[in-house]
């Protein structure tokens, strides 16, 4: 019984049917069976959380509170720290936004996530560098030039673009050595290596479960409690308030709660701790890593296909690939894919606008100039490189096969 849940076989334009290749994990990752498992196994207790006596609730509480200390556990908290559930990273990342204090100056590069990207406003963007050592030295130079202000750095840990892996620890290393603090974006490094996230240093970690094979609808905002205590409630409502006087001025609580006002979502918290136990002792990189070599030396191959990408090609990365192919539409290809081979996955500019374009049109440069060097016969049949204005991307985790990469590969062939 494979471990996660997949819709088996689905049917394609021709009518025959095959085993459907998600191809498109990093948008939203499939679910772990012993996910579902656990979530159907409390789903006869459902009750409120927080707010009842009697079996159900005091079940759901201690589940609710049981989850939030697994996340603690994974991620090596001490007793300053904190954990918040929230929707998911794009939630988290806006939480922490209001949460700093005033006057902090937030340090982001241009290769972010719009989760990571849209919430700070006013950050001092760095540009994106072509190296994890650019990246660390270019940290550097920034801080150093705001000595004396407060500042929180916000970095991805990996890119949901090129799945290239950042060097999150000696960023938190060169924050620390400048005073400042740094939040990480995990979103796509806690499914491929859920047990590094204690070691990256960060001051506060932000993931989402749907794409940790935990999807109902929860994700993480952890790390230290000072300014989540300190800051307004992210929403107002019961849970948050620790007090209310009749005029309706609320005193509000510290903790978790704070944030956490409204009914909590016991099943998608239930679901991240369940999924965090389940990955975070296993070696998911071997088998990903050999599954990354096969599509990247298969994409190499192929003439008028190619990789998106910021850092060298031999950087570390997780199981994302984005790459372009001039003069077929990415929308149109999406579907061949998706009706003609079993296939999914994902075709636009990721919400990463400004790196996406940047990589495109690098990328399509190269394409270009590649084949200008060719013969005539080839520039005749060269593709039309207007249409590339948007890259496809294939993305996979557990559950990835060599026949998914090798279907893509001969589709795309
Ligand atoms: N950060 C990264 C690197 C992502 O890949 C994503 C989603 O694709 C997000 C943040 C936002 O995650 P969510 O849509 O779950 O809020």
């Amino acid at each position: 019984m494979s471990e996660i849940l997949t819709p088996g076989e689905v049917k394609l334009r021709d009518g025959r049917s095959v085993g459907f290749a998600n191809l498109d994990v990093a948008a939203t990752a499939p679910c772990l069976r012993v996910v579902a498992d656990a979530v159907a196994d409390l789903l006869p207790y459902y009750g409120s959380v927080h707010r009842g006596a009697g079996a159900l609730s005091e079940r759901c509480t201690r589940e609710y509170e049981q989850a939030r200390e697994t996340v603690a556990d994974i991620l090596g908290h001490g007793p300053d720290d904190t954990v918040i559930f929230t929707r998911n990273t794009t939630d988290a990342f806006n939480l922490l936004a209001r949460a700093v204090p005033e006057g902090t100056t937030v340090v982001a590069f241009d290769a972010e996530h719009h989760a990571n990207l849209l919430p700070w406003r006013d950050a001092v963007r760095v540009p994106a560098p072509r190296s994890p050592q650019e990246a660390i030295e270019a940290l550097a130079r920034v801080l150093h030039g705001l000595k004396g202000r407060n500042v929180l750095v916000s970095v991805t840990a990996a890119s949901n673009v090129t799945g290239e892996v950042w060097p999150v620890a000696e960023l938190a290393e060169v924050a620390h050595r400048h005073g400042a603090r740094i939040a990480v974006d995990a979103a796509q490094l806690a499914p491929h290596a859920p047990g590094s996230l204690a070691g990256l240093g960060a001051d506060y970690i932000a993931f989402s479960g749907h794409k940790l094979y935990a999807p109902f609808g929860a994700g993480v905002l952890a790390g230290r409690a000072d300014w989540l205590d300190a800051a307004e409630p992210y929403l107002a409502g019961g849970g948050a308030s620790a007090h209310v006087a009749d005029d309706g001025t609320a005193r509000w609580a510290t903790g978790p709660a704070r944030h956490e006002a409204g009914t909590p979502n016991l099943l998608g918290a239930v679901a991240i701790a369940t999924a965090l136990r389940a990955l975070r002792d296993r070696d998911l990189a071997t088998t990903e890593q050999a599954l990354l070599r096969r599509l990247r030396a298969g994409l190499a191959a192929l003439p008028h296909v190619e990789e998106l990408r910021l850092f060298p090609a031999d950087a570390e990365r997780v199981g994302i690939v984005s790459f372009t192919v001039p003069g077929r539409d990415p929308g149109e290809l999406a579907v061949t894919l998706g009706r003609d081979h079993g296939i999914g996955v994902r075709t636009g500019l990721f919400c990463a606008h400004p790196l996406t374009r940047r990589l495109l049109a690098e990328a399509t440069g190269r394409l270009e100039s590649g084949i200008s060097e060719k013969s005539e016969k080839s520039r005749r049949g060269a593709p039309d490189f207007s249409q590339s204005a948007q890259a496809v991307r294939a993305s996979f985790g557990i559950g990835t096969t060599e026949e998914h990469i090798d279907r893509l590969l001969a589709a795309l062939q």
